[in-house]
């Protein structure tokens, strides 16, 4: 073997397997909320030469030599980043969007500070201050929960919980919540206790990026995402703010705060979606995230699943698996023996545990890029509901697993030379 093989000659287990997983998602239906398809492009630059090089230090001011092309593509990436949601500082080395997160709270925190945030069984992420998370075990943590009987965020619900106990941290943005968020309400929050307010958007970024969704950066200190959810880049995270002094501050604690050399391939990658998402397509791709999304809620509904919130502003949909008398663990298992991938998911004031759950959660985003529309989008409606309805009929499961294939040849995902 020299470094000139191909993989197929280098490994040809790595190399089946990843023709496995090719095949496995050309041929599933892809719920996940969080996952979606990148495009050939991102996969080219995340594939390419720059996973060779170190770089560790921002542009024009590295600890290693060799930098030009890097600093040219990493500036790239900063500048699109910025322009795409309108923020005056980024740092586009963040591998992850717990590495973001855990930046923001080195630079602004220190341990037995307290946070708040959204409760996880409600909608929250782990680095929100669970207690399994470093969030939850380094910072003193209160959580607030949707309101009982609208399941949306209640603003003066929070405001009091924020008055009560004085976080020094506020945090908005969530895994698992199809509302809109009313960043202006959070800032009067955070001000009244004088807090900061990070706005994480993992989630709705490519939302966020097409007017879709209001942009927190006029009303939060920082904003943090990932690239790999609606957004559609390459798996990571980004950090953005209107102020340019405390992105100073943000920088150092990335590095060498918390992360050592950048992955300048995934970076390259990063700026190849943002160009993506500045696109007049990718607004039109956004829209229509939204409107399936709706007729997938729609269709569940119609059939008798009750739906968290009653509907969706969103790619999500949460289904409460109480109205048929179903866990989210068996559903789970269901809609999985008919080539669908969804997860379960906590619904608020869950009665089941966090491993069995009476919630499943959808997202609208990957099927949206496969080219899935709205007639689909009812069509896989359907075919969840039979299968959730009749958990028992093999006949119908038979039919579910056909009419899936069916779906996925009609909408190929990636072409043959990938
Ligand atoms: C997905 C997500 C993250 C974490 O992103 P990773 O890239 O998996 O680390 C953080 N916050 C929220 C709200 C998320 O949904």
């Amino acid at each position: 073997m020299t470094i000139k093989s191909s993989l197929l000659e280098c490994d040809p287990s790595v190399a089946k397997l990843i023709k496995n997983e090719l095949s496995r998602q050309e041929n599933h239906l892809e719920l996940i909320a969080s996952e979606n398809f990148a495009s050939n492009a991102v996969m080219a630059a995340q594939g390419s030469v720059l996973t060779n090089k170190y770089a560790e230090g921002l542009p024009k001011k590295r600890y290693y030599g060799g930098c030009e092309y890097i600093d040219e593509i990493e500036n790239l990436a900063i500048e699109r980043a910025k322009k795409l949601f309108s923020a005056n500082w980024a740092n586009v080395q963040p591998h992850s969007g717990a590495q973001a997160n855990f930046a923001v709270f080195l630079s602004l925190l220190k341990p037995g500070d307290t946070i708040m945030g959204m409760d996880l069984s409600h909608g929250g992420h782990l680095t929100h201050g669970s207690p399994v998370n470093v969030s939850g075990k380094w910072f003193k943590t209160c959580h607030y929960e949707v309101d009982k009987q609208t399941e949306r965020l209640n603003m003066d619900e929070i405001r009091k919980k924020a008055i009560e106990n004085k976080p020094k941290l506020i945090i908005c943005g969530f895994s698992a919540y199809p509302r809109q968020i009313d960043f202006q309400a959070f800032r009067s929050i955070a001000d009244e206790v004088n807090s900061f307010l990070l706005a994480d958007i993992a989630h709705i970024a490519g939302l966020v990026a097409t007017g879709l969704h209001p942009n927190p950066i006029p009303y939060c200190d920082v904003v943090t995402t990932t690239t790999h959810k609606t957004l559609r880049g390459p798996r990571g995270g980004l950090i953005l703010s209107k102020d340019e002094e405390l992105g100073k501050k943000l920088d150092k604690a990335v590095f060498p705060g918390t992360q050592g050399g950048p992955l300048e391939h995934v970076i390259a990658a990063k700026a190849v979606a943002f160009k993506e998402a500045s696109e007049s397509e990718f607004k039109i791709y956004c829209q229509r995230v939204i409107s399936n999304a709706q007729v997938l809620a729609k269709q569940l509904q119609k059939r008798g699943i009750s739906i968290v919130s009653k509907g969706t502003d969103n790619h999500i949909v949460l289904l409460d698996l109480r109205s048929i008398g179903m866990t989210g663990k068996t559903a789970d298992q269901l809609v999985s023996d008919i080539n669908i991938t969804a997860n379960k998911n906590t619904v608020p004031f869950d009665p089941e545990s966090p491993f069995v759950t009476s919630g499943l959660r959808l997202g609208s985003a990957a099927l949206t890029t496969r080219g899935f529309n709205e007639k689909a989008f009812e069509d896989v409606g359907n075919i969840i509901s039979d299968r959730l309805l009749n958990p028992k009929n093999e006949e119908i499961k038979e039919q579910s697993i056909k009419k899936v294939s069916e779906l996925c040849k009609k909408f190929p995902l990636y072409s043959e030379n990938i």
